[in-house]
């Protein structure tokens, strides 16, 4: 999925009691540091172009960067220590995994398949991309539907 959506994903799914802006930013963070981080990069520099680029036009770091983000192996530890210390922020961690469940069957071999089990395992599904229609605008349907949600619960505990 793009990434303003899975920021939003996980406000609205982790970042609804405590710590919104950690679950943005966790919600987030696996495409910065992989293609956020390339963009700051290509922007300072005076290389960026809108679209998604080519394979073989794309630094070798980006590969390792990406896995990093997007598998469990890497987060489920990393939360599960958080967890021991402060169960609120681990909450809103907890949008770091979501941001792969959902990147899992939406990414095909051909760009970016999610490495869900890396670096124990190559194993990826070769998936239906994102940016298809018909995957698109139930994405944005089911969110705008949770974050109305939300607003009307906040709205509700605002107003009493
Ligand atoms: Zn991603």
């Amino acid at each position: 999925m793009d990434t303003l959506s899975h920021a939003l994903w996980g406000y609205g799914l982790f970042g609804y009691k405590r710590y919104p802006w950690s679950a943005i930013f966790f919600g987030s963070m696996p495409d910065l540091i992989s293609f956020g981080f390339l963009m700051l990069i290509n922007l300072m520099t005076g290389h960026w172009h809108f679209g998604k680029p080519a394979l073989d036009s794309l630094p070798s770091w980006i590969f390792p960067a990406y896995s990093i983000g997007h598998s469990f192996m890497v987060c489920l530890p990393i939360i599960y220590l958080v967890y021991r210390f402060n169960r609120a922020f681990a909450m809103a961690m907890l949008a770091w995994p979501f941001h792969i469940i959902l990147d899992f069957p939406f990414h095909s071999k051909a760009f970016f398949a999610t490495p869900i089990f890396w670096p124990l395992s190559d194993y990826k599904m070769d998936g239906v991309p994102w940016t298809h229609w018909y995957i698109w605008y139930p994405n944005i349907l089911f969110l705008s539907i949770l974050l109305f949600y939300r607003y009307k619960k906040n709205f509700k505990k605002f107003n009493q």
